[in-house]
């Protein structure tokens, strides 16, 4: 259906399926219509053919997606949308609606059987309380995707896409970079939601790599090391490391300095070579001390 980005089209509709918005769900719907036909053209939907969106809502993107892709998979996860997206999308049969919690979902199967072992694309306007989990999500699960391309909040956008070693980045910029070049396509003012929100909104594209620009032996302690270092910004990042990760103080001097850091770096200078340095240094010191390595579960 056209026009769901019209208020006059939603209205109606909504109440036709008695549905309200639910803030917990992060519910806040596109009145812009120009917003979505330029992220279906952006996300790459028509090259690679395949996409898959998260929280399709009443179908505003989707609609889009569906006219440049040959097929779309969405995962929804308010059941009370179904109805109403049987109707919005009833001319769209390339779409399939999927029930569900995308950060629960087993991802990487649901790509097999919606695409058939083809690479995907994924284009959403992301629920905003869990975009970085989800984002790290996708990243790493190493799905068999080309590029993420999400509306979140405008900071969130800013912090994502920030390059490493600059004022504006953190543990999840180095983990974007790690595993993605990220760009900032344009921005979204809160006047372009309905209801509108506190926040203004950033569309960003994340086009993930073969492979990750830095050698890493240990990924698990590498990602450790990295928010290990910003988890206590205010502090060099010595301090913050030798907190975080229960090492004492002399041992990650050490590591700083055979990884040719100065010792008083805050987390913000550091570059992904240089975290890559540092992990390598940290391994051998706590192997050297202990004999213990980074383990999968130290992912969190
Ligand atoms: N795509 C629509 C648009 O552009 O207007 C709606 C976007 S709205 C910001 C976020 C959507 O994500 C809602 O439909 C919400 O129900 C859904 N959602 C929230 N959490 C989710 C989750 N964990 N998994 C899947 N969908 C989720």
């Amino acid at each position: 259906m056209q026009g769901l980005s019209d208020p006059r089209v939603i209205r109606p509709l909504l109440e036709k399926y008695g549905f309200h918005f639910s803030k917990a769900l992060g519910q806040n719907f596109l009145v812009d219509g120009t917003v979505c036909p330029k992220m279906a053209s952006l996300c790459g939907a028509a090259e690679t053919g395949n996409v898959l969106e998260i929280g399709p809502g009443i179908g505003v993107l989707t609609y889009e997606l569906a006219q440049k892709a040959r097929r779309v998979a969405a995962v929804e996860l308010d059941r009370r949308l179904f109805p109403l997206l049987s109707e919005t999308l009833a001319d769209c049969p390339n779409v399939r609606l999927v029930e569900g919690d995308a950060m629960k979902l087993d991802l990487a199967a649901l790509l097999a059987e919606q695409f058939g072992g083809e690479r995907a694309v994924v284009c959403a306007n992301l629920p905003y309380y869990i975009t970085s989990p989800l984002v790290m999500l996708l990243l790493e699960e190493r799905l068999s995707i080309d590029s993420i391309t999400v509306m979140v909040q405008k900071e969130a956008a800013e912090r994502l896409c920030a390059e490493p070693g600059t004022r504006a980045s953190g543990a999840v910029s180095a983990a974007v970079r790690y595993f993605a070049e990220p760009e900032i396509l344009f921005h979204v003012g809160r006047g372009s939601f309905f209801p509108a929100p506190n926040v203004d909104s950033a569309v960003i594209r994340l086009r993930l790599r073969e492979k990750p620009p830095v050698e890493v032996e240990d990924e698990a302690l590498f990602f450790r090391t990295v928010r290990a270092s910003f988890a206590q910004r205010r502090k060099t990042a010595v301090n913050s490391v030798s907190n975080t990760m229960g090492m004492e103080k002399d041992a990650v001097r050490r590591a700083f300095s055979a990884a040719g850091l100065p010792e008083n770096a805050r987390a913000e200078a550091l570059r992904l070579e240089d975290f890559a340095r540092l992990c390598a240094a940290l391994a051998l010191e706590r192997n050297g001390k202990t004999g213990e390595k980074g383990t999968a579960g130290d992912h969190q």
